[in-house]
């Protein structure tokens, strides 16, 4: 009846509370300056942080749902697609869009695999399944996309020595019930590409379309040469049979989080990738990528950093990256008992023991990593894997080498000798003298092969007891992840991948559970 609207105010207070943020962010690893080996990419340039903050400012409110509302977004997405496009080898036929990061993209690839499939087989039977074929070595976003789309996952063994399948093992495992082929530019772990050229001729005389995984390659390999590095397999558009790629701006695009590109080649594979529904009461609704209302900052971002850029910027950054790597990379074969994993095709190195040394002269790539952190520099560990062939993929140490690390390359460097003469002839415990200690943890007494067991009858409480037992350290605030990670990385090796993996998914569900009782409001005038 009462159509005054009410002028109480409205209760806002914003004291307090960047302080508090700021206090927070101290405890952040530090994401400039080359500390942190893996997850940042820095430029090093203060003026491309500026840039990509004032373009996400300016279209904070704008929702990336609906370009044709918010017409910005169409024409930043094309001009950003169009430098994609190019930068990987695009003709007319090929066309994209920008995702929400790496794992969106390759699912987005992999469900465009699984319509193609589906409509190249009409007469499929209900039961049918079918498969993607990926190197062991794929990024995890494909174990990932399979299980969310329900397909079979075949993984075919990497060499050992090199960390890329060879092409007659990946193309051996082609039939009518693939969707799908994946090879990777490089792959993560050890940062060589795979035979992109053969798996694709391969591919595509049977029709089965071919993903690159170009997400943290795909903005430095294509300007490795012209940065005087040295020459990298093809695997972008220029290769016939390729009918997509995943490039991460948010990695050596050098962007804010939150923006990648998928390109595909031809508009009917394409559109396999997009949603839409119009027999419902609502708005009619077209999304070509996963979120619904999504916001436009990191798209804004990084369309303003890739314009600034340009191919030259790109090119110098990537010297930058090459000439770091190139000093680390050399810097790890002359540390006796460490050696580089394979011939890298980038900035990614895997650094495993040198076994070619005597015993009490090899390091440990793990224990290494832990006291190359006490030196204040994270890298990144990496369990060992049998594969199903048997083979040992060794455990090692990864370095994502980016334009800043050149400003710091030689402490850097020398951060790397120190630690490995501190730990030169150690031997990590052996991940079953770990998993026996968790096991003693958890059920004391008990045989370990019983004690397994105890893990399929588990709630998460339960899980969440043994975890922070044995595995986590006990601070002021209640458990933290311990700073060594060797134990919980030779755990993970021992364990079944579903028991460690139920293990991990605690210590990180138990991170942001909410602490306390529901808020109520105060009362007010009602
Ligand atoms: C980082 C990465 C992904 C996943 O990307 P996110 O942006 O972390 O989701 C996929 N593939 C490769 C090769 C990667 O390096």
């Amino acid at each position: 009846m009462n159509a005054t609207p009410s002028s109480e105010p409205v209760p806002v207070n914003t004291d307090g509370i960047l302080d508090r943020l700021a206090e927070l962010r101290k405890a952040d690893a530090p994401t400039h300056g080359g500390r942190v080996l893996s997850y940042v990419y820095d430029p090093g340039l203060a003026a491309l942080d500026e840039l990509a903050a004032s373009a996400i400012r300016s279209v904070q409110h704008l929702n990336g749902l609906d370009p044709t509302t918010f017409t910005s977004i169409g024409v930043m997405e094309r001009e950003l697609l169009t430098f994609a496009g190019q930068v990987l080898h695009g003709d007319a036929d090929v066309v994209g869009s920008v995702t929400s990061g790496g794992t969106e993209s390759c699912t987005l690839a992999v469900k465009i695999g699984r319509e193609d499939w589906r409509a190249r087989n009409p007469r499929r039977a209900p039961g049918d399944r079918a498969r993607i074929v990926i190197p062991t070595t794929a990024h995890a976003a494909f174990r990932k996309a399979a299980g969310l789309l329900d397909l079979d996952l075949d993984l075919v063994p990497v060499d050992p020595a090199t960390g890329v399948p060879t092409a007659a093992d990946m193309i051996a495992r082609l039939g009518e019930d693939v969707a799908l082929v994946v090879v990777s530019a490089p792959a993560y772990p050890h940062g060589a590409v795979d035979p992109v050229r053969e798996v694709a001729a391969a591919a595509s005389a049977q029709g089965i379309a071919v993903h690159v995984d170009a997400c943290v390659g795909g903005w430095v390999l294509p300007f490795w040469e012209a940065a005087g590095g040295a020459d990298v397999p093809d695997f972008d558009f220029r290769v016939p049979g390729v009918t997509s790629i995943s490039a991460d701006v948010h990695k050596y695009g050098y962007v804010p989080k939150g923006t990648s590109v998928l390109l595909v080649r031809g508009r009917d594979l394409q559109r396999h990738q997009f949603f839409s529904v119009t027999d419902w009461p609502g708005y009619p609704v077209v999304n070509a990528t996963l979120a619904g209302s999504r916001s436009a900052g990191p798209l804004a971002a990084a369309w303003a950093v890739t314009q600034a850029l340009g191919v030259d910027g790109y090119v110098a950054l990537t010297r930058r990256c090459r000439e770091a790597t190139d000093v680390l990379a050399a810097q790890v074969d002359q540390i006796e008992g460490l050696t580089v994993l394979g011939s890298p095709d980038g900035p990614l190195l895997a650094v495993i023991t040198d076994e070619s040394v005597p015993e009490d002269r090899r390091v440990d790539p793990h224990l290494w990593a832990d006291e190359v952190r006490t030196l204040g520099w994270v890298l990144q560990t990496q369990p060992g894997l049998v594969q199903s062939d048997g083979t040992r993929l060794p455990h090692t140490t990864h370095l994502t080498v980016t334009p800043v690390t050149a400003d710091v390359v030689d402490e850097l460097a020398g951060a790397l000798v120190t630690a490995a003469d501190r730990v030169r002839g150690t031997a990590r415990p052996a991940p079953e003298q770990v998993l026996a200690h968790v096991l003693g943890t958890a059920a004391p007494g008990v045989d370990p092969h019983a004690a397994l067991a105890v893990f399929d009858q588990a709630d998460a409480d339960a899980v969440w007891n043994i975890v922070r037992g044995a595995l986590l350290d006990e601070g002021d605030g209640g458990p933290t992840v311990p700073t060594r990670l060797t134990p919980l990385l030779s755990l993970v090796e021992a364990l079944p991948p579903h028991v460690s993996g139920r293990m991990l998914v605690e210590v990180v569900a138990r991170i942001s559970e909410p602490q306390s009782a529901p808020v109520e409001p105060t009362a007010s005038a009602g």
